[in-house]
């Protein structure tokens, strides 16, 4: 159902990001990703070229929090396509500490990536779908926006920030036919949580009533979803995908 769309992708030089971009592409979408890592961006487009597909893929070197830079990347876009269907705001960082350890930099970064990355790269697309009266916006939002997590209140604070940021963005463009939801996953395996240490791991799969770790997929079985025609009556809504771990 996504053959033939305009889709871009932020953060999708690994983990989550790079499952997307790959299952977008097999679904014949013109996929459009970026990251700030030239190398993991070009040798992921590399790595896709044999498969067969209808759609597209091309990266862009550029930093979600660079508004000026995604304002180019979304009208170079818009030159080739002349539209853009989906935006899915992927990119996302941790750095983890307790509050009262916590620098302002690890605040700031945090908040800015996660959270000032959707508002600008949101703005950045809402121009052209409003004027072609068509658009999906879907923001990777977290499990622990809800439940919060001890040592992450940036992540958690920056989290909950896009699930507010999705219902009134939804609001003000339900009229032109857009609509804005986030996925909000529980515990993916990616480089992201890789790092986190055998215990902190072992803890968390306990708290999973399905007994596994997330895989990629799980999240963008989701996107793809809310990407679709299925879902054009969902609007401002949070899908969770945790296992059961927040219910
Ligand atoms: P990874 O750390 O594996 O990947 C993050 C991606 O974001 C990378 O491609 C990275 O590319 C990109 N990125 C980071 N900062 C920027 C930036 N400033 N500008 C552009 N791109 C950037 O994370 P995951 O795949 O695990 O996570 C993806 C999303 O899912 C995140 O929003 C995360 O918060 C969320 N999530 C993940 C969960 C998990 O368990 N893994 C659970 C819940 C939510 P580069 O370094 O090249 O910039």
């Amino acid at each position: 159902m996504l053959e033939g769309k305009v889709i871009l992708v932020t953060g999708g030089s690994q983990g989550i990001g790079a499952y997307l971009v790959e299952d977008l592409y097999r679904a014949g979408a013109f996929v459009y990703f970026i990251g700030r890592d030239e190398s993991k961006l070009k040798s992921l487009t590399e790595g896709l070229k044999d498969i067969k597909s209808s759609g597209n893929i091309k990266y862009f070197v550029c930093d979600v929090v660079d508004a000026l830079r995604v304002d180019e990347v979304v009208a170079e876009i818009v030159k080739e396509r002349g539209r853009i269907d989906v935006l899915v705001n992927n990119a996302g960082i941790t750095m983890d500490n307790i509050l009262l350890r916590m620098k302002d930099e690890e605040w700031d970064r945090v908040i800015n990536v996660n959270l000032k990355g959707v508002f600008i790269a949101t703005k950045a697309v809402l121009k052209t779908m409003i004027k072609q009266r068509y658009g999906r916006i879907i923001n990777i939002s977290s499990v622990v926006a809800s439940m919060g997590n001890a040592g992450q209140a940036n992540y958690c604070a920056s989290k909950a920030g896009i699930e507010g940021f999705t219902r009134s963005v939804a609001r003000e463009v339900a009229s032109r036919n857009i609509t804005v939801n986030a996925v909000a996953p529980g515990y993916i395996e990616t480089p992201m949580t890789e790092k986190l240490s055998e215990e902190i791991k072992k803890s968390m799969l306990s708290m999973i009533p399905l007994n596994r770790f997330g895989h990629s997929r799980d999240v963008s079985e989701a996107v793809k979803f809310l990407a679709s025609d299925s879902a054009a009556y969902i609007t401002g809504q949070v899908l969770h995908v945790n296992g059961g771990m927040y219910m």
